[in-house]
């Protein structure tokens, strides 16, 4: 791709508001619709014009991006910044072996290669052990200490006593868990707590691998997770749960919560009522890829894919056909940060339209968390925008090759 640089008389500056920065390329997404030459013209953080090259203000710098495509920051639907792969250290030797220092030293880390990925925004679903230093990493990235993306995080997420992980101990140990348990009436108080301590929504896991033979199977009723949902409404919040059974899908669904993380062995009938009730889902197809091929052996080819990963592809199937609402999120963490765009493949891959897969990872993801002023390219929206080489309409895989990444105005160096 050729950068063209029409007009510079100012280097992209934090400093400098009061200049305006027209940027163009041959495609432009706005969140919505794939446009040809069109461009947008940012003054600070905001977007203060969006429209054909031609008819655009130039401004006192314009740069065209020939052969690029321009679009809204990525907005990843589900990280943890505090996980690294489990085929490089399994899940309980993280949450068991390492400092909560070190966790946060390497998470903070892995918040900047996700920024440096195209995704201007990150989604993290919980510390996994870790305490609040999600809320840590959100404030070093707030205060200019590092660079990241803007974090909505959940903090510790909540589980049923005796569901949750690391598991398998001697009954007299009390192990450190991934989440923090709640159950009947202190409910009120964890979730209150919780969002007291920074948590900018709330994560319950409706079910867990806690059945008789170590398969997922319900946890909380319909009441608690209802409770859950009024008391962290009444602070502007959403629930979101992980549930991956269709009756953990159901409880999740009735009592209100804002998404379904996973959804795996999700029915018709669940699906349905997700539509119905407007509960989005986020099927985090990389997290169930990345497993298969750790701990069963999978090869990643379509001839020899496991059962897992043929029920993921028919619920997906199955979900889109529905209208379900599909938001992006792949888990990433489970595998490596800054390889987000592998879930949007995936997406592709599954049976969605690259034009729709661009539209949930950018619009569809800021609708549903509550972002106003992102995830699209629109006047009076936030300057969170990336330029890519090539035309992800046509290919997925261009979202790998990121030209420009720029977030509140400020356009970021990339390191790799
Ligand atoms: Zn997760």
């Amino acid at each position: 791709m050729r950068i063209i640089v029409l007009a510079t008389f100012l280097v992209f500056s934090f400093f400098n508001y009061a200049q305006k920065i027209t940027i163009t390329a041959d495609k432009m997404f706005d969140g919505n619709e794939m446009r040809s030459n069109w461009g947008v013209v940012v003054e600070g953080n905001t977007i203060v014009e969006v429209g054909p090259i031609n008819r655009i203000t130039k401004g006192d710098s314009v740069i065209h991006f020939s052969g690029g495509t321009l679009m809204p920051g990525m907005i990843e639907g589900h990280s943890h910044v505090l996980l690294y792969p489990y085929n490089r250290r399994l899940w309980n030797d993280q949450v068991l072996k390492e400092s909560r220092s070190l966790r946060a030293i390497r998470g903070a880390k892995m918040a900047t290669k996700n920024l440096h990925a195209g995704f201007t925004t990150i989604r993290d679903l919980g510390s996994e052990g870790a305490g609040y230093a999600d809320v840590g990493i959100k404030q070093s990235i707030e205060q200019g200490i590092i660079e990241g993306p803007r974090m909505l995080v959940a903090g510790r997420a909540i589980v049923t006593t005796g569901s949750y992980g690391p598991k398998g101990f001697h009954p007299d140990f009390d192990v450190p868990l991934g989440a923090e348990p709640a159950d009947g009436n202190v409910i009120q108080k964890v979730v209150r707590d919780q969002i007291g301590k920074g948590a900018d929504f709330v994560k319950v896991y409706a079910d867990y691998r806690w059945g008789p033979n170590g398969e997922a199977m319900p946890t909380f009723s319909i009441e608690e997770m209802r409770l859950m949902v009024e008391t962290a409404a009444s602070s502007g919040r959403d629930v979101v749960a992980h549930a991956a059974t269709a009756e953990g899908m159901r409880r999740a669904t009735l009592a209100g919560v804002k998404t379904i993380e996973h959804g795996t062995d999700g029915t018709e009938e669940v699906l349905k009522l997700m539509k119905e009730r407007g509960v989005a889902l986020c099927p985090t197809l990389g997290a169930t890829y990345s497993i298969e091929r750790y701990f069963r052996k999978w090869d990643g080819r379509d001839e020899t894919e496991t059962q897992a990963i043929k029920n993921k592809k028919a619920m997906f199937k199955m979900a889109l056909d529905l209208g379900v609402t599909i938001i992006a999120g792949g888990d990433v963490g489970v595998f490596e940060h800054g390889e987000n765009v592998f879930e949007l493949e995936l997406m592709v891959d599954y049976g969605m339209r690259e034009l729709d897969v661009l539209r949930s990872v950018t619009s569809v993801n800021a609708q549903t968390f509550g972002l106003e002023n992102l995830g699209q390219l629109k006047e009076g929206f936030l300057a969170d925008l990336i330029v890519v080489d090539g035309n992800p309409e046509e290919s997925i895989k261009d979202l790998y090759n990121i030209a420009m990444v720029m977030k509140d105005g400020k356009k970021i160096e990339i390191k790799n």
